[in-house]
């Protein structure tokens, strides 16, 4: 199979122009056609000699991801594309434009997959259910990013987005298909890319990376030299009910794992989040509540509670307003951060963990 070219960082390309006899100012040259001129072809490198430009076009794949299928929200600030990869297989990613709080800032967040399929299988999860297929190569990542920064420089969603968002890519979250933390090489060197000055210069503080809890791994993100955001997804307080609901929690422990969630902030400055998807009579109770204040307590931190999206699985429901606002009152009375989220691309199936599951079940 032929090379794919955004699988390679600044100085691989180096290497490469170097064993075509190039020098090493070329790879600096294809960064700036690839993630600023946001080429389609390397016919439109011009300044390249022609030579060169045919024998990457004989020998790598710019575009290793095909568009399928694009589905927007009636308002269309959120749109899900579902990407055939090279082998056949599939994701999906979503872009969502963000409006702040108080309406004066807006902002474009892509969602990104890092895996075809999971392997951590959360039970409430849409992806978990699917199982593990394979890694995605850090090209197949940054390809996701590049779609939607494409799209957004050709002004394709004005239309519908009647000229509201910025027309870049300004935000990135791992938190579509996968565990990032599993494919720790790709995803590493996909944020790479993605923030370097040469390629698409996206700000780290914007990069959120999401993860089951694989401790080692935050302990290596800590060391790395770009400084991304940590976003946990605790859904429970205590073992028992965590190793059912996060079955990593069996490898890596709440003990285990909030100490590495504590040091992640000393070394980075990045105050961490958690994720806590509220499930009917699961894990939704004032006294889960207040487990979970204790669990956090002198931890600078932001709990996100997020509603269910509804997978396949019967066995686990959204909690009802009440019981997610009755959650959220005693958070706050133990003076933990938090924010009650609304939903995102439920009608078409682009909530959290819901990404592939509609597939699954047609095929
Ligand atoms: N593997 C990473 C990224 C997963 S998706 C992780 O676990 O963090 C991002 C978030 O969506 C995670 O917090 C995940 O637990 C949550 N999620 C998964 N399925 C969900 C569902 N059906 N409803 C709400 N949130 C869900």
């Amino acid at each position: 199979m032929k090379s794919r070219i955004t699988d390679l960082s600044l100085a691989q390309l180096e290497a490469l122009a170097s064993s075509y006899g190039e020098p090493a100012y070329r790879a600096r040259q294809i960064f700036q056609w690839l993630y600023k001129a946001l080429a389609n072809s390397f016919d439109e490198m011009t300044d390249l000699p022609a030579g060169f430009r045919q024998a990457l076009a004989a020998e790598t794949v710019l575009l290793g991801l095909s568009p399928l299928d694009e589905t927007a929200t009636d308002d269309g600030r959120t749109v899900k594309m579902l990407f055939k990869l090279e082998d056949g297989k599939s994701i999906e990613s979503v872009l969502m434009l963000v409006e702040g709080t108080r309406g004066d800032s807006r902002w474009n967040t892509v969602c990104v997959s890092s895996q075809v399929g999971c392997s951590i299988c959360c039970p409430f999860c849409g992806t978990g259910q699917q199982g593990f297929e394979r890694n995605l190569s850090p090209g197949e990542i940054v390809e996701q990013v590049l779609y939607f920064q494409r799209q957004l420089a050709n002004h394709y969603y004005d239309n519908t987005l009647a000229g509201l968002t910025p027309p870049h890519v300004s935000h990135v979250v791992f938190m579509g298909m996968g565990e990032p933390l599993a494919n720790y090489e790709s995803v590493s060197q996909a944020i790479e890319t993605l923030i370097s000055k040469q390629g698409l210069g996206i700000s780290a503080r914007h990069i959120t990376v999401s993860t089951a809890g694989l401790t080692p791994q935050i302990e290596r993100l800590a060391n790395e030299r770009f400084h991304v955001e940590l976003a946990v997804s605790i859904h429970a307080a205590n073992n028992e009910l965590r190793n059912r609901l996060v079955p990593i929690n069996r490898t890596y422990p709440l003990e285990v794992l909030i100490p590495a969630v504590k040091e992640y902030f000393k070394k980075t400055g990045r105050r961490p989040t958690f994720e806590y998807t509220l499930l009917e009579g699961i894990n939704d109770s004032p006294q889960q509540a207040g487990e979970l204040a204790s669990l956090l307590r002198g931890l600078k931190c932001h709990v996100n509670l997020i509603p269910t999206s509804p997978t396949l699985s019967k066995e686990f429901l959204p909690s009802s307003k009440e019981q997610a606002l009755g959650f959220q009152s005693e958070l706050t009375r133990c003076r933990i951060s938090n924010t009650l989220r609304v939903s995102r691309g439920l009608a078409i199936r682009a909530a959290c963990g819901q990404l592939h599951s509609r597939w699954q079940a047609t095929s």
